[in-house]
């Protein structure tokens, strides 16, 4: 380790979409020679996230683990029901007890980097010990400039979600009303309180990185940048895309035993992410429509939100007549499945996807097409910016989940759009072009690191 490296703390907050580009950025600050602090919280909400760390701590032993033991939650003084939104909570709540923490580190450190959710809380800890705070947004440009304008906009609008309208951002394309994540619709609800808590504090950090680039975000960077979004932002920079990692690796050999047999390109590849429970009759709607597409499929299937509670297999959710019928051309899973080797598979030409912005980054990574289903948080957000780059297709009149039960046959007739289009292919494999020049030698990525490594540096 050289001596004049920097030493970085992380803390990432609740949920692998968060988690996983949280050790992504590690990895990067390793291979740049930072010294890096990982803070882990204990305890997890999902199973997953705990086994990602272990397996993250075991292949770099360099690391250094700060556990970070949270204060239990009065669940009546906190209106939400969502486990990780409760998460975000619990761990603003304990932020406090990371100041002693961090003090402690040595060499002392040159920078914190948090998650999101988490920044009015951690703003006290970092100014009591004049510790550089950046955050890591871990969803779009397009998603930040929302979050970050999302303050001035409802002050506007009296802060009464009923009255909002269409958001009109500087510089960039117009958010819709029905893009905006629900929970910010609901009055007095949890998430929509941190992210306004969060955002008016934007302007006391020094500097926000997000997982993107200039090849699929050019207008939004320039517009944050350019300080049209808000007036005295610090720096916003273009660390993506974060690829994904050898430490990540799951046990998927069945998986790709299958895909090997499928010819290239002819699987359609349906997952809706590490947090999204979809209802019993919309699973049996994907069913339908997998098998009407006539498309090879490669499906995981997801019942419950938090990975400890999945009990039932895939008989009693998917019921065993339709397991039966998609045998002949599908695979259907109910369990953690290694999405990043999935999605780099020769067989694999088209992905059904929630539009979590790490998948969405790992799609376009691999260059493959998305049919875009937004089911909550950002990913209308993301699923926009999807449609627009050329990345994938939306049908919007899908909803978010639990407005509509999505029919098979139009599940089906849209699969085989996505599938059937040269168009779409031809955008994608531009977009992974552009993904791996901007990792490449002499990219922007190795480009913005030194940057932050040099402000990181000159901080001391
Ligand atoms: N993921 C995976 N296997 C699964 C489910 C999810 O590898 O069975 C990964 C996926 O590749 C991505 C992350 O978990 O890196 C999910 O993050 P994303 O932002 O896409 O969505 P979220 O789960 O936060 O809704
Ligand atoms: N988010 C935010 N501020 C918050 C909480 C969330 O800006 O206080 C944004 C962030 O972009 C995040 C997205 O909302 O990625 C959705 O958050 P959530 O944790 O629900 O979804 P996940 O990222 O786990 O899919």
């Amino acid at each position: 380790m050289q001596s004049d490296q920097p030493h970085v703390a992380l803390l990432p907050s609740a949920g692998m979409g968060h988690l996983t580009p949280f050790l992504r950025l590690a990895t990067l600050l390793v291979r740049q020679h930072c010294r890096v602090t990982l803070v882990t919280t204990h305890p997890t909400v999902s199973l997953s996230e705990s086994r990602l760390v272990s397996q993250f701590l075991s292949a770099f032993p360099q690391v250094t683990q700060l556990p970070f033991h949270l204060l239990p939650l009065d669940r009546s003084t906190a209106n939400s029901t969502d486990p990780f939104y409760l998460q975000f909570e619990t761990i603003r709540r304990s932020a406090h007890l990371l100041s002693p923490l961090l003090a402690t580190l040595s060499p002392p450190l040159h920078a914190l980097i948090s998650d999101v959710s988490l920044i009015s809380s951690v703003i006290p800890v970092t100014e009591t010990l004049h510790l550089p705070y950046y955050l890591l947004f871990t969803s779009s440009a397009r998603m930040f400039a929302f979050f970050s304008f999302f303050p001035t906009f409802a002050s506007k609008a009296g802060d009464d979600p009923a009255t909002f309208g269409d958001v009109k951002i500087p510089g960039c394309t117009p958010i819709t009303r029905s893009s905006f994540p629900p929970s910010l619709l609901i009055p007095d609800n949890l998430f929509g309180k941190i992210f306004k808590d969060d955002g008016r504090e934007v302007n006391k950090l020094n500097g926000f990185l997000v997982n993107t680039f200039e090849g699929l975000e050019a207008e939004t960077l320039e517009a944050l940048n350019g300080g049209k979004v808000l007036k005295g932002l610090p720096s916003v920079f273009p660390v993506g895309p974060f690829p994904p990692f050898e430490f990540e690796r799951g046990d998927c050999g069945d998986q790709l035993k299958w895909l090997d047999d499928q010819p290239a390109g002819s699987v359609v590849y349906v997952s809706f992410g590490s947090r999204t429970a979809m209802s019993r009759d919309q699973i049996r709607e994907v069913g339908d429509g997998l098998i009407t597409s006539g498309c090879r499929f490669l499906w995981v299937v997801k019942d419950k939100k938090v990975d400890k509670e999945e009990e039932e297999g895939l008989d009693e959710v998917v019921g065993l007549e339709l397991m039966e019928r998609m045998k002949a051309k599908g695979l259907v899973v109910k369990k953690w499945v290694d999405q990043p080797q999935i999605l780099g598979h020769s067989s694999v030409g088209g992905f059904v996807s929630h539009c979590g912005w790490n998948s969405v980054i790992e799609a376009a990574w691999h260059g493959v097409p998305i049919l875009a289903w937004p089911q909550i948080g950002d990913q209308k957000i993301n699923a926009e910016l999807v449609k627009a780059s050329g990345l994938g297709m939306w049908v919007t009149s899908w909803g978010w989940a639990e407005e509509v039960v999505v029919k098979g046959d139009e599940i089906g007739e849209r699969i085989r759009e996505m599938m059937g289009s040269e168009l779409l292919r031809g955008q994608a494999a531009r977009i992974r072009e552009e993904a791996r020049k901007a990792f490449g030698d002499g990219g922007s990525v190795g480009i913005t690191f030194k940057q932050l490594i040099e402000e990181w540096k000159a901080s001391n």
